[in-house]
């Protein structure tokens, strides 16, 4: 584990409630893609959080976490930082990332679930691997999609990325599925989802019902099923 005494070199709102920050990191900063990290904010008593990584270890020169706003202590704190303040980062965490032997893969998630998805895809594209990735990313509406503007540019560059937005709350255009995900949408989205591995990450309880609708009604094994949980949703 390392720690790095981090300066904020840049803080982009994602959506209407959803920010990322990226850190400087010049030099050797080692993580694998959909790796976490830990935010450590200069605080007395000290605030921290589990964050992962939304950015990609190609991406290089800095590092990036994206919370999703809430009225917690940590968020008004984190809320209030300007680019120039300093944080304490620990890192690298986790084992939510890419087995390259996986020539298939999807990815089930919702809302700020999808930030080490987000981190995985990108290195995918950028190192032109031969991976073949289906997302399937469900949301309250169009607004509270995190990414939308990178990963519609990804798929631009890589036609081995399907992204199917799946939007609970909406009905607006074609090209998004309305409801939830559950097995009709992953059958209909994924013909070929027995040979897939799939990558789950969210709120614990999401993550729950997405393994219990792959192994109970699509007899998906569990042996191909890597799950990240968001402890504090
Ligand atoms: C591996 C991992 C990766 C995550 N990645 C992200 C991410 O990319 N983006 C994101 O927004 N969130 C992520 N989370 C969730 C994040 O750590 C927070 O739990 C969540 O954002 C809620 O924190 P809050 O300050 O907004 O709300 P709060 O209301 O403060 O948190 C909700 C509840 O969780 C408890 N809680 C939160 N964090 C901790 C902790 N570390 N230890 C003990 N209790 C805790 C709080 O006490 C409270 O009861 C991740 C969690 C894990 C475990």
């Amino acid at each position: 584990m390392k720690e790095l005494e981090a300066k904020i070199k840049e803080i982009i709102p994602m959506t209407h409630n959803v920010t990322s920050f990226r850190v400087e990191a010049e030099g050797e900063i080692e993580f694998k893609a959909g790796q976490f990290l830990q935010v450590v904010l200069k605080t007395m008593p000290e605030l921290k959080r589990y964050l992962s990584i939304s950015n990609s270890p190609t991406e290089k020169g800095y590092l990036e976490f994206t919370k999703k706003i809430t009225e917690s202590d940590f968020c008004r704190t984190l809320k209030n930082l300007k680019p120039g303040d300093y944080l304490k980062i620990r890192y690298p965490f986790g084992k939510f990332t890419l087995d390259e032997s996986f020539y298939k893969i999807a990815f089930l998630s919702g809302g700020i679930g999808i930030t080490p998805i987000r981190s995985i895809a990108k290195y995918v594209v950028d190192k032109n691997l031969s991976t073949d990735i289906v997302l399937l990313y469900a949301n309250r509406t169009v607004e509270d999609i995190a990414f939308k503007y990178d990963f519609d540019q990804m798929r631009k560059q890589c036609p081995r990325l399907k992204v199917i937005h799946v939007l609970s709350e909406s009905r607006e255009a074609v090209e998004y599925k309305s409801g939830r995900i559950n097995a009709q949408i992953i059958k209909d989205s994924i013909s070929d989802y027995s040979e897939r591995k799939f990558y789950l990450c969210g709120p614990p309880a999401m993550v729950e019902a997405m393994k219990n609708i792959l192994v109970t009604e699509l007899a998906v094994a569990e042996t191909s099923i890597i799950t990240e949980n968001f402890q504090g949703y």
